[in-house]
Protein backbone atom coordinates (compact mmCIF):
# COMPACT_ATOMS: atom_id res chain seq x y z
CA UNK A 1 0.00 0.00 0.00
CA UNK A 2 1.66 3.35 -0.93
CA UNK A 3 0.66 6.54 -0.36
CA UNK A 4 -1.22 6.81 -3.88
CA UNK A 5 -4.03 4.18 -3.27
CA UNK A 6 -4.03 5.58 0.60
CA UNK A 7 -5.08 9.02 -1.37
CA UNK A 8 -7.78 7.30 -3.64
CA UNK A 9 -9.41 5.43 -1.05
CA UNK A 10 -9.82 8.74 0.87
CA UNK A 11 -11.00 10.85 -1.68
CA UNK A 12 -13.16 8.12 -2.38
CA UNK A 13 -14.36 7.56 1.38
CA UNK A 14 -14.83 11.59 1.20
CA UNK A 15 -17.30 11.74 -1.44
CA UNK A 16 -19.39 9.14 -0.21
CA UNK A 17 -19.15 10.18 3.31
CA UNK A 18 -20.33 13.81 1.59
CA UNK A 19 -23.09 12.57 0.13
CA UNK A 20 -24.69 10.71 3.19
CA UNK A 21 -23.72 13.55 5.30
CA UNK A 22 -25.32 16.14 2.89
CA UNK A 23 -28.27 13.98 1.86
CA UNK A 24 -28.87 13.35 6.43
CA UNK A 25 -28.83 17.06 6.43
CA UNK A 26 -31.30 17.76 3.55
CA UNK A 27 -33.86 15.39 5.27
CA UNK A 28 -33.09 17.03 9.06
CA UNK A 29 -32.98 20.43 7.30
CA UNK A 30 -29.92 21.37 9.57
CA UNK A 31 -26.09 22.24 9.23
CA UNK A 32 -25.36 18.77 8.61
CA UNK A 33 -25.70 19.81 4.83
CA UNK A 34 -22.61 21.78 4.94
CA UNK A 35 -19.86 19.66 6.05
CA UNK A 36 -21.48 17.04 3.60
CA UNK A 37 -20.76 19.78 0.96
CA UNK A 38 -17.43 20.53 2.47
CA UNK A 39 -16.05 17.00 2.71
CA UNK A 40 -17.66 16.36 -0.97
CA UNK A 41 -15.97 18.96 -2.57
CA UNK A 42 -12.40 18.27 -0.76
CA UNK A 43 -13.31 14.57 -1.89
CA UNK A 44 -13.73 15.85 -5.33
CA UNK A 45 -10.02 18.39 -5.24
CA UNK A 46 -8.30 15.17 -3.58
CA UNK A 47 -9.30 12.60 -6.42
CA UNK A 48 -8.80 15.22 -9.13
CA UNK A 49 -5.47 15.48 -8.00
CA UNK A 50 -5.26 11.80 -7.68
CA UNK A 51 -5.89 12.06 -11.55
CA UNK A 52 -3.57 14.21 -12.61
CA UNK A 53 -0.86 12.65 -10.64
CA UNK A 54 -1.64 8.66 -11.94
CA UNK A 55 -2.94 9.11 -15.53
CA UNK A 56 -1.43 11.16 -18.74
CA UNK A 57 -3.54 11.97 -21.65
CA UNK A 58 -1.95 11.74 -25.01
CA UNK A 59 -3.06 13.65 -27.95
CA UNK A 60 -4.21 11.72 -30.47
CA UNK A 61 -3.74 13.71 -33.08
CA UNK A 62 -0.18 15.33 -32.68
CA UNK A 63 0.74 12.54 -29.69
CA UNK A 64 2.17 15.27 -27.42
CA UNK A 65 1.77 14.01 -23.94
CA UNK A 66 -0.70 16.34 -21.51
CA UNK A 67 -0.48 16.20 -17.87
CA UNK A 68 -3.81 17.60 -16.70
CA UNK A 69 -4.69 19.65 -14.01
CA UNK A 70 -6.69 18.95 -11.60
CA UNK A 71 -9.87 20.55 -12.91
CA UNK A 72 -9.46 19.47 -16.12
CA UNK A 73 -8.85 15.64 -14.60
CA UNK A 74 -12.53 16.09 -12.93
CA UNK A 75 -14.74 18.16 -15.56
CA UNK A 76 -12.77 17.31 -18.91
CA UNK A 77 -15.91 15.46 -21.07
CA UNK A 78 -15.72 11.75 -21.73
CA UNK A 79 -14.28 11.04 -25.69
CA UNK A 80 -15.67 7.82 -26.12
CA UNK A 81 -13.24 4.71 -24.31
CA UNK A 82 -10.48 5.58 -22.65
CA UNK A 83 -10.68 8.88 -24.29
CA UNK A 84 -11.61 12.74 -23.31
CA UNK A 85 -11.38 16.05 -24.51
CA UNK A 86 -8.79 18.08 -23.46
CA UNK A 87 -6.98 21.05 -24.68
CA UNK A 88 -3.93 20.27 -26.48
CA UNK A 89 -1.62 23.45 -26.76
CA UNK A 90 0.12 22.08 -29.49
CA UNK A 91 -2.94 22.12 -31.53
CA UNK A 92 -4.51 24.53 -29.86
CA UNK A 93 -8.04 23.11 -29.12
CA UNK A 94 -9.75 20.60 -27.59
CA UNK A 95 -9.01 17.39 -28.94
CA UNK A 96 -9.83 13.50 -27.93
CA UNK A 97 -6.42 12.72 -25.86
CA UNK A 98 -6.24 9.18 -24.79
CA UNK A 99 -5.42 8.30 -21.54
CA UNK A 100 -2.63 6.18 -20.31
CA UNK A 101 -2.36 5.29 -16.73
CA UNK A 102 1.39 5.83 -14.39
CA UNK A 103 3.43 3.78 -13.13
CA UNK A 104 3.26 5.11 -9.56
CA UNK A 105 5.77 3.36 -8.15
CA UNK A 106 8.19 5.25 -9.62
CA UNK A 107 7.18 7.83 -7.09
CA UNK A 108 7.59 5.82 -4.17
CA UNK A 109 9.70 6.01 -1.27
ZN1 LIG B 1 -2.40 17.78 -30.21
Amino acid sequence: MNKYQVMFGCSITLIICGVLIGMLGFLRENMLIYFGIAALAFGLIMLGNWISKAYTYICMDCYLRIDVGVKDALFALPAGGVCRRIYCPKCRRRTACKARRISLRVHMY
